[in-house]
């Protein structure tokens, strides 16, 4: 049986982002779940899941919803970053299905001081369910895990007892993402808080699954977000299945993997080290800053290539200053924006490769 037979093409909900992650454990895939910050970079993560077969996951970090709504609406109260995460929810909404894929819409890192973003969305979700039956977003994360252990887990259940009867997912973080991310920085975090003792763990699976099922967990196994240079920090995924094991021993689980894992900060990472963690039972991996890159890529070489035509209006400057030939088609949003789609839709592919996330439908 397929992916296509167990869930929906379109944003999926609920019981059914449970059946996809528990076919991509069984399937030994995980899924990228792509940071998107407008209407294009959301049409070209779906375009590459659809030419691919594979499910995926949209995300908005904070910053992006705020972006999605446009940098010209204060974000005061966090008013443009829920605008902008609704709007964006919406525009999936109405499109996903047509590329008939299964979409997970999810909201990024929320720490303490962002939480009047994710109420905002939540009260979205409550209203959209009141209407549809369903959330308007699939999944949220909250991450206060640079706070202190106990005030993380009781947030969190909070805040997860609120999503509960929406059959909303939650993902958290426990343990320390190194590097910067979307203005919260850890570049200077003590080593060993960027390792999750798998104690640590337990103590949030005791915590969340009296409650509900649809949880996740993004423990830190020296996992750094951006892009730096190898050797500062080790990544260590094998660790993720000491995690599975000390739960599984705790509640005598059948499955030897009880825990939804999430892969933060893993650009750069090698192919080993992702194939270790989606073993271990990680179904998300986040992807953000190489995606950014390779839409760039695209925008930048097509400019770089046409600069002779894009200095000007009309005329084609490496023909000399007589030339009178029109350069709409190079300014043309639409042509030049439209190679960062491409370029970025290759990178999603290569992610989707990564994480053995190939023709899952
Ligand atoms: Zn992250």
């Amino acid at each position: 049986m397929g992916l296509l037979d167990i869930v929906p093409a379109g944003v999926i909900t609920g019981d059914d982002v449970k059946k996809l992650f528990d076919y991509a454990q069984e399937k030994k895939f995980a899924i990228p779940a792509i940071n998107c910050t407008s209407s294009s970079t959301v049409n070209a993560a779906l375009e590459a899941a659809r030419d691919q077969k594979t499910p995926l996951i949209i995300q908005f970090s904070n910053g992006g919803a705020a972006f999605y709504a446009g940098k010209g609406i204060d974000n005061k109260d966090q008013h443009a970053s829920i605008l902008g995460s609704i709007a964006g929810a919406y525009h999936v909404r109405a499109v996903a299905k047509h590329y008939g894929v299964p979409v997970v819409l999810h909201s990024d890192h929320c720490a303490k001081e962002l939480l009047p973003w994710l109420d905002g969305m939540l009260s979205a979700d409550e209203a959209y369910f009141k209407e549809h039956g369903e959330p308007l977003f699939s999944s949220h994360m909250i991450d206060l895990s640079a706070d202190p252990k106990e005030e993380n887990i009781s947030t969190t259940k909070k805040y997860f007892e609120r999503c509960a009867p929406m059959k909303l997912w939650l993902e958290m973080e426990i343990g320390i993402t190194g590097g910067e991310e979307d203005g919260v920085n850890n570049e200077s975090a003590d080593k060993d808080a960027l390792y999750t003792p798998s104690e640590d763990v337990y103590e949030v699976y005791q915590a969340l699954s009296p409650i509900a099922p649809y949880f996740s967990i993004a423990a830190a196994f020296g996992n750094v977000h951006g892009v730096y240079k190898p050797g500062n920090v080790v990544l260590r995924p094998e660790l993720l299945e000491q995690h599975q094991k000390f739960v599984k021993d705790k509640i005598g689980s059948e499955s030897n993997h009880p825990l939804y894992l999430v892969f933060h900060g893993g650009s750069g990472s090698t192919e080993e080290e992702i194939q270790t963690a989606v073993s271990n039972g990680v179904v998300k991996m986040n992807v953000d800053t190489d995606t950014q890159y390779a839409y760039l890529a695209g925008v930048r070489d097509f400019v770089l290539e046409n600069q002779p035509r894009l200095m000007t209006q009309v005329g084609d400057q490496s023909k000399g200053p007589d030339d009178e030939s029109p350069n709409k088609k190079y300014y043309d949003p639409r042509n030049w924006i439209r190679h960062g789609e491409k370029t970025m839709y290759k990178r999603v592919q290569q992610a989707n490769s990564d994480l053995g996330n190939v023709n899952t439908l």
